[in-house]
């Protein structure tokens, strides 16, 4: 067992029960303090924690670390030295807050209340690409926009289908958006017309992000996939499906879907995920031997996610889970490579939306509004289709088994109205 998972460890860090994050979690973040320092950082309970000072106190002494890995603006170069030094450093820290080991409780310079500081992005994202893996999803979006009957495209059950991205707009929650203009033909009319987005939507999505591959050429298997995966993040990548529905033929979506994709503050790791491994679901046809795999691939992940109008109470719209992704991230890795192309430390590949079975279990407006024709009432008794100016959408996921739950905190966007 990976030492940090050891479900029977305490911290002196006091920590609610429904916490996101006990010492089993352990996740890794960027943030700001009050004084001014950007410091890489873990978080338990409500506290989060500088690495940079606990290193300089020396309590990563037997781990070969460059002096200054922790203090920097983003985890790149922590993530470049590769899986038994992130497997390391936890195994560490969660030994040093161990509520047998009290002796770093004085260091105030090591401790900063949640609330007073500022999360930053975690990643300088290089690439971003997108998968599109949820069956469900991909099927209610072919029933809406093609043929009922044939709902998925014939490659689907063949390639885990994915696209290239933009890196620049990706955001931390907490950064409002303002609702993107543009291109759109409304129905029965002849000619486009410009302005404000009429659809906007969000898609529930988790994104996980890598570590250096290979050189330019060589591929990773599913087998060597997860070595390469440092950890997820909640992820809600921003839709303008009136923009998309014109643009979209025949290259794909642009910009409808660049103009930003919010993610959660803090990274977690592969190997805290580990005790909530699951199967995924059978895959027919058999794929080909690339994109074969064994073992549990998927992760049971509990993911919701609220609209909070302005000055009221929000109204949950979703509860889906990650395990019904049909591909999982080792095929989507081993599918994104086994041409030669290469990745990086801090790339960050979208899971696509991830639709459960049912209509409450659906991952965008889209769908759970079925195109707009059913619309969701609010508890404050307005109705929504879409997203309005001024709503902010709340995503929020975590595990749970054997009374232990490590979680993502949430991604919290609001959105303004048109600039
Ligand atoms: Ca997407």
């Amino acid at each position: 067992m990976i030492k940090a998972n050891d479900p029977n460890r305490k911290s002196w860090i006091p920590v609610e029960k429904d916490s996101d994050f006990p010492i089993q979690n352990i996740p890794f973040g960027v943030f700001e303090t009050t004084r001014g320092d950007v410091t890489i950082g873990t978080r338990i309970g409500d506290t989060a924690i500088d690495l940079a000072a606990l290193h300089q106190l020396g309590y990563f002494e037997g781990i070969e670390l460059p002096d200054d890995i922790f203090m920097q603006e983003s985890l790149n170069p922590f993530i470049s030295l590769g899986k038994p030094t992130w497997r390391a450093v936890r195994d560490k820290i969660a030994e040093i807050f161990d509520s047998n080991n009290i002796e770093i409780k004085h260091k105030a310079e090591v401790l900063h209340e949640m609330p007073s500081v500022k999360m930053k992005l975690p990643v300088e994202v290089g690439d971003y690409t997108d998968f599109y893996s949820s069956r469900e999803h991909a099927t209610n979006v072919g029933t809406m926009f093609r043929d009922p009957d044939n709902a998925l495209m014939p490659n689907w059950l063949h390639i885990p289908v994915g696209y290239h991205g933009r890196a620049s707009s990706i955001i931390p929650s907490g950064t409002p958006i303002h609702r993107p203009k543009g291109q759109t033909m409304p129905k029965d009319a002849t000619e486009p017309v410009f302005g404000p987005c009429k659809l906007l939507d969000f898609e529930l999505e988790t994104a996980f992000i890598t570590a250096d591959g290979k050189p330019l050429g060589d591929n990773i298997t599913t087998a060597e996939a997860e070595d390469y995966i440092f950890g997820m993040v909640l992820f809600n990548d921003w839709s303008a499906r009136d923009i998309q529905k014109w643009e979209y033929v025949p290259l794909g979506p642009f910009l409808a879907k660049n103009f930003a994709s919010s993610i959660s503050s803090w990274i977690v790791t592969l190997d805290a995920l580990e005790p909530y491994r699951t199967a995924g679901p059978t895959q027919e046809p058999k794929v080909l031997p690339y994109l074969e795999y064994e073992g549990d691939k998927n992760y049971d992940i509990n993911l919701e996610v609220a609209i909070k109008p302005e000055n009221t109470e929000e109204t949950c719209v979703s509860k889906s889970n990650f395990k019904y992704l049909y591909w999982n991230m080792a095929q989507q890795l081993a599918h994104h490579t086994i041409n030669g192309c290469n990745i990086h430390a801090g790339d960050m590949m979208g899971s696509g939306t991830i639709s459960g079975p049912t209509p409450d279990s659906y991952g965008s407006m889209l769908e759970i509004s079925w195109q707009g024709t059913k619309p969701v009432t609010m508890k404050d008794g307005t109705e929504r289709k879409f997203i309005l100016d001024n709503d902010t959408v709340i995503m929020r996921g975590y595990c749970e088994n054997n009374g232990l739950r490590i979680g993502f905190g949430e991604v919290s966007t609001k959105v303004l109205p048109a600039k």
